[in-house]
């Protein structure tokens, strides 16, 4: 029993010194455990999105995709990520959630349009979605995950064989499905004000967009983002904090796009 855990700390060791191990995060400049490769998660991501494809119906509606695409290259274009194979679609679900996968394949669905009130709005949402794939979230989780699970299963998620299945089953948790940590959270609600920003979205929406839907909490139908994304004091207390930074950004976009187009609330 010792020789085996001796045995995973010694590969847990080996993988950290040979597959990297820390980084720094663009922007807020946080130290950040990494033991992937960028180009592996975003091979994750894209697994995950052709699965998503496949099971999930993309709406025919052509105001919600239409929009989303607007919104989503302004932020794709601010978050300098030319080397990601950028995609934007929408779900035909109900439950309001929105997400960005590793390498930019950027989800929402047709069930949180109703809660934006302009694009400005979408772009708060859009803009902190890609600040976790900007800032590699979902790596750095996986790489704490590695940390605190056997060697064994660590091995899958770098070789992919043999133990695919179970890489897999990381990949399409990667982006959607699992809650990130506070730190997180609060990081790609900063990222996202400043590629709002840059993009030309006046970040004051951000505030306006997460402080109405967190007093949304009482309707069961948020419940679903709202878990993953708790809005409390502390949350808007460091939106309010952050918002003068972001303006700075906002001040040096070379096209000021204030809320976008304003949409007729049903
Ligand atoms: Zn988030």
């Amino acid at each position: 029993m010792i020789n085996r855990i001796l045995y995973n700390l010694f590969f847990i060791a080996a993988v950290m010194v040979t597959v990297t191990g820390c980084r720094s995060v663009p922007y807020t400049g946080r130290s950040q455990l990494m033991m992937s490769s960028e180009s592996s998660e975003n091979q994750m991501g894209e697994e995950a999105w052709q699965e998503m494809c496949k099971t999930t119906k993309v709406t025919k509606d052509s105001v919600m995709t239409g929009a989303l695409n607007r919104v989503g290259k302004n932020i794709a274009n601010a978050a300098e990520k030319p080397e990601y194979n950028w995609e934007f679609k929408v779900f035909e679900v109900k439950e309001p959630n929105a997400f960005c996968l590793p390498g930019g394949k950027v989800a929402a669905t047709t069930g949180i349009f109703p809660y934006f009130a302009n694009d400005a709005e979408m772009a708060a949402v859009v803009g902190h979605e890609v600040g976790h794939a900007v800032a590699r979230h979902a790596g750095e989780r996986m790489s704490q995950g590695i940390i605190q699970s056997s060697g064994g299963t660590a091995l899958s998620i770098f070789t992919k064989t043999p133990g695919a299945q179970e890489a897999y089953g990381i990949a399409t948790e990667v982006g959607a499905m699992l809650p990130y940590s506070r730190t997180q959270e609060y990081e790609a609600d900063q990222l996202g004000m400043i590629f709002m920003a840059k993009a030309g979205y006046d970040p004051a929406a951000a505030l306006t967009f997460w402080d109405k839907f967190g007093k949304l909490g009482s309707n069961s139908r948020v419940k679903e983002l709202l878990s993953t994304h708790p809005v409390g004091e502390k949350r808007l207390q460091e939106l309010k904090d952050f918002y003068p930074k972001a303006i700075q950004y906002y001040k040096t976009a070379p096209a000021k796009r204030g809320l976008g187009e304003i949409y007729s609330q049903k």
